[in-house]
């Protein structure tokens, strides 16, 4: 494979740093609640992980995984869960976390699909949003990064299954 070029964008004490402002903000905003944090598998893991060690609320989690079928790296036609939660989110204040909003396709046709189920209240948490990219009106409550143009590897970010391991955060070059 040719060699990628990748340089740092966002390093692993500024990640982490922000993490914990993340879960700060959480635990105030559900101080006397139990939260259902909903993971969208694969790309958030690692945020996920990190994320839910700095909780200071009691919370359970669960998994999701979404299949996009357009073009290229980014999602553009039909939208579908392949990996569906595993417990009943009725009546529970949930939070998903979710690594990058980019045209807020996948995110807006969770949100949809989650909201039919009636939980009590449903929080979007993202790591990397890509604000001006955005195809559909949709928010995230708590934003980890704000960025424009660009494709992000590591810390759980794929690019064809690779680089999710590395701790920091690189934009690719070419
Ligand atoms: P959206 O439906 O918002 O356009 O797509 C969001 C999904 O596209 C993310 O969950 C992620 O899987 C993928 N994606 C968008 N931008 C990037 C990027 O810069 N790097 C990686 N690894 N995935 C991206």
């Amino acid at each position: 494979m040719k060699d990628i070029k990748k340089r740092i964008l966002y390093p692993r004490d500024l990640i982490a740093r922000r993490v914990e402002e993340i879960a700060k903000e959480i635990s105030g905003d559900y101080r006397e609640k139990e939260v259902l944090v909903i993971c969208v598998l694969k790309g958030a893991f690692i945020f996920l992980a990190d994320l839910a060690r700095c909780l200071t609320i009691p919370y359970t989690v669960d998994f999701v995984r979404l299949a996009s079928y357009g073009s290229g790296s980014t999602s553009s036609g039909k939208i579908a869960i392949t990996k569906d939660t595993e417990t009943s989110i009725e009546g529970k204040d949930v939070i998903v976390v979710e690594d990058i909003v980019d045209t807020g396709l996948t995110l807006a046709y969770l949100k949809e699909r989650l909201l039919e189920r009636k939980p009590n209240s449903l929080k979007l948490c993202t790591l990397i949003d890509k604000k001006h990219r955005r195809e559909i009106a949709i928010e995230a409550d708590y934003v980890g990064f704000t960025m424009d143009d660009g494709f992000i590897v590591g810390y759980g970010l794929d690019y064809d299954e690779k680089f999710r391991c590395l701790p920091d955060i690189y934009v690719i070059e070419e």
